[in-house]
């Protein structure tokens, strides 16, 4: 399906079913709180204003709906509930209790899973509450009694070792990091890599896709108890039925790290093989990308790793965040409509329109297209780094983040690429020919950059410069797309 401008859907307005209320609703906030502190209320305004201002491509972000940010601003926040629903260590939890229970109940019937766990506070979180689970369910740890316990901090690398050696010496296969893959997937200086022995796989060379072939060799090889699959950076669907298959070969748990892409697949435009929740032992989540939820983590899980994630807290959490949990109801109701269905498609179309259009301009994208939300230009096509880019990007009011490439020669800190994501703009309405315009507007700005000289006269990573009045005239055309397609619209604060 793809849309052009004049039928383009247009979500958000169904994500503010009464502006006028928001618009109360958030001026009384204020005032209640600018007369503690103006200086924050000041900023929370000034925050809409820049966000309203702002092209944002960053593929992690969103607009979550005035429904969902109201849901935070509550009383709920001041409520201890560590335990589950039904079992908690603190009394006069009954509408806590009500708040888990349907934001657990939506999560398991949006996404057909068994099992919803919606205490995580971050994905980071998510995922440890996953990997606790399963060394919980799978391993029989000998009692970890350590004399003088220090600051985990502290602990040397053969302190480490000592420890993943009480645990049996467990094994995590995840996708590497410069692939596309998360620093939780096992990246050394991240907790993931210190509680496992680490190994990953990577994308093949020359086309960037992931090679399932050489995943299995590797999982064959190396016997994971945890074969990870989930990525921030890879802007291709991953097979789940083949990633299953591999964990059962070697007797791993497979654990999907949806964080990036829960969205596509609430929106039901990841199905079939491509949607994880079948085929994963564990899937973890944030449901705040494309989900378009409160900032939050959530685990799903098989039976079999219910009671073990429900153990989330004590393990690693403490108190859950009621309010946020609330919001997650909320947010999880608005995606089982069918116009979240729409808005997923609509994001899914519009990353391709954004890739063709930068294609046809002549930019090099990783693996030569998308079929997510994200696309990751190889920004060495026009002579810049990752840094480069980014900042005259930045200064042209295209805002993105630098990504690394595939082995990429310039590292993590400068990198090669620029990865782009549809999920906030297709909120604000985008189509098809907004994110073709897009694309123009990189286009002209990444060639009319060039990098300067190094003080040792070679060619700098950091400094560039774009030619005479490309900066202005794009910021100019940006707002002239945003302008059409208001956030929030209805919604003033003053
Ligand atoms: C964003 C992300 C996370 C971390 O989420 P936080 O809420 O920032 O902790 C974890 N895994 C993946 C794949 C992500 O993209």
């Amino acid at each position: 399906m793809t849309t052009d401008a004049t039928t383009s859907p247009t979500t958000v307005p169904d994500a503010v079913p009464d502006a006028v209320a928001a618009s109360a609703a958030y001026r009384s906030a204020l005032e209640v709180i600018g007369a503690v502190e103006p200086r924050v209320a000041e900023a929370i305004g000034a925050e809409l204003a820049d966000q309203r201002a702002s092209l944002k491509l960053i593929a992690s972000e969103n607009y979550a709906s005035p429904a969902v940010l109201l849901t935070m601003g509550t009383w709920l926040s001041d409520k201890y509930a560590e335990g589950t629903v039904g079992h908690r260590f603190y009394a006069g939890c009954q509408n806590v209790d009500t708040v888990e229970a349907l934001a657990a109940e939506h999560a398991r019937e949006l996404f057909g899973a068994p099992h919803a766990y919606v205490q995580p506070h971050s994905g980071i979180d998510a995922n440890l509450v996953a990997f606790w689970a399963v060394l919980a369910s799978r391993v029989e740890a000998p009692a970890l009694e350590r004399a003088g316990v220090r600051h985990v901090n502290e602990l040397t690398d053969a302190d480490w070792r000592e420890l993943r050696r009480a645990l049996g010496d467990q094994r995590m296969l995840g996708m590497s990091l410069d692939a596309g893959g998360h620093l939780t997937h096992g990246f050394r200086p991240n907790i993931s890599g210190k509680m496992f022995e680490q190994s990953s796989y990577g994308t093949d060379p020359e086309t960037g896709l992931l090679d399932y072939a050489a995943v299995r060799d590797r999982a064959r090889e190396f016997r994971p108890l945890i074969l990870m699959a989930g990525y921030s950076a890879y802007p291709r669907r991953v097979d789940f039925a083949v990633m299953r298959e591999i964990a059962d070969e070697v007797g791993a748990t497979l654990v999907v790290d949806m964080a990036h892409f829960a969205g596509l697949v609430a929106g039901k435009v990841f199905t079939g093989d491509f949607d994880p929740v079948p085929y994963a032992h564990v899937v973890t989540t944030t449901t705040h990308k494309s989900l378009r939820g409160p900032r939050g983590g959530m685990v799903l899980a098989q039976p079999e790793f219910a009671d073990a994630v429900d153990r989330g807290c004590p393990m690693v959490l403490g108190g859950p965040l009621p309010h946020v949990m609330a919001a997650k109801a909320v947010a999880l109701a608005e995606a089982r409509r069918p116009a979240f269905a729409a808005y997923a498609q609509a994001v899914a179309d519009n990353a391709q329109s954004l890739a063709e259009g930068l294609t046809r301009r002549g930019a090099r994208l990783v693996t030569g297209g998308t079929d997510n939300h994200l696309v990751l230009i190889d920004v060495s096509g026009f002579g810049l780094t990752g840094r480069q880019a980014e900042s005259a990007l930045l200064d042209a009011g295209v805002v993105s983040n630098r990504n690394a490439v595939p082995a990429d020669p310039n590292g993590a800190w400068y990198t090669s690429g620029i990865r782009l994501g549809t999920p906030a703009l297709t909120s604000r309405g985008f189509g098809a020919a907004e994110f073709d315009r897009t694309a123009e507007l990189i286009v002209d700005v990444l060639s009319a950059t060039a990098p300067t000289a190094a003080r040792d006269g070679g060619a700098s990573k950091a400094r560039y410069t774009t030619a005479d009045g490309v900066a202005a005239r794009t910021r100019v055309a940006a707002a002239e797309l945003l302008d059409a397609h208001p956030l929030y619209p209805g919604l003033e604060l003053a």
